[in-house]
């Protein structure tokens, strides 16, 4: 069996085992961190699954990560501002 107890704290594979109840506030303290700074999901899954295991983890990571209210809004002004860059190179161009 893969699942040990370790100074109290149960663990799959030498990695800690993070409860599904706990998994989603985990996952949005990592994504919304100072030092992490809502980096995308790729980056968070490679730093939790390095410590952490839960089931579905790179799932579980994106689905929180796609739902995150900051990274829609920085997403929506960055399209923006390309559209706006775009007009003015046709512009320039014309
Ligand atoms: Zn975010």
């Amino acid at each position: 069996m893969n699942f040990k107890i370790i100074n109290e704290i149960l663990t799959f594979q030498d990695l800690i085992y993070v409860s599904t109840r706990c998994k989603q506030k985990m996952i949005n303290n990592h994504h919304k961190s100072i030092i992490h700074e809502h980096q995308d999901s790729n980056k968070i899954i490679e730093k939790i699954s390095r410590i952490y295991y839960f089931s579905k983890i790179r799932k579980q990571i994106k689905d929180i990560i796609r739902k995150c209210n900051v990274c829609i809004y920085i997403k929506y002004n960055q399209h923006e501002f390309y559209k706006l860059l775009k007009s003015f190179s046709t512009l320039n161009h014309a």
